[in-house]
């Protein structure tokens, strides 16, 4: 069975409660357009918005930025997965760059989130990618090498249906300058590869996502890949006519 595609926007730090509302307001429009395009298509709000947005539009997938592996406990400013699951959110951007830059999160904190987000049945968006110097460097398959294997380390094959990988170029987010179509299909290529060499031929269901400065006016060249399952935007997603346009012109 051919995988549908998906159109994921991850909004950062971006939109206060309001501004998030409206947008869920719009994304009932949206969600009737993507539908009747065959594509897939959902949000990544800021904690505070996670409920508003869910509560406006409950057909909208929508996924939190992050979240701590343990169910509870002494971490300050965390959010745990049954806290997320209690308003109705099942899906969790693992790894996005700027947690591993800004945040110190690892291939191996990256595990613990995705076994426990398996144990919570949830789907997970696990981020993947190499910064400018490791690219410069020709390392970019080794480095998505270690971040794939080590994060899904102790996954089921059945959960493997459900997990999404975005290949996301450290050096292509929010600044403008996008991997080629070619770098895209290659590295999300090899990553399909590396699933199906730990997880057997589920790596055909698994959904593989291309982020950075993914724009209306490209995303149909990645989407063109055979091994580009879909986009995971944040600059773009904010407004509600881009979004528009990233599903028409997919
Ligand atoms: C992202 O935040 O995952 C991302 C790809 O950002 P942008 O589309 O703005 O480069």
């Amino acid at each position: 069975m051919a995988r549908r595609k998906l159109l994921f926007g991850n909004w950062k730090m971006n939109k206060t409660i309001a501004e998030s509302k409206a947008f869920a307001e719009e994304s009932k429009k949206l969600l009737a357009f993507a539908k009747e395009k065959g594509v897939d298509i959902g949000v990544a709000p800021v904690y505070l918005s996670l409920a508003a947005v869910k509560e406006v539009n409950p057909e909208l997938t929508v996924a939190a930025e992050n979240c701590h592996f343990e169910d509870h406990g002494a971490f300050t400013g965390e959010i745990a997965i049954p806290m997320l699951k209690e308003i109705g959110i099942d899906w969790v951007i693992i790894g996005h760059s700027e947690r591993r830059t800004y945040f110190a999160e690892t291939n191996e904190t990256c595990n613990k989130k995705l076994l426990a987000l398996q144990a919570a049945g949830m789907t997970p968006i696990y981020c993947v990618g190499e910064t400018l110097a490791e690219y410069e460097a020709g390392k970019t398959k080794e480095v998505v090498k270690e971040q794939v294997l080590k994060g899904l380390k102790g996954l089921s094959k059945e959960y493997m249906e459900q997990v999404v990988i975005a290949y996301e170029p450290v050096w292509s987010i929010g600044t403008g300058k996008n991997a080629s179509k070619e770098i895209a299909q290659d590295i999300c290529g090899f990553i399909r590869e590396l699933v199906r060499g730990e997880f057997g031929d589920v790596a055909d269901k698994v959904r593989i996502l291309y982020g950075g400065s993914v724009k209306p006016e490209n995303v149909h060249d990645y989407l063109l890949q055979k091994d580009v399952d879909g986009a995971l935007v944040g600059g773009a997603s904010l407004k509600v006519e881009s979004f528009k346009q990233l599903i028409e012109n997919i």
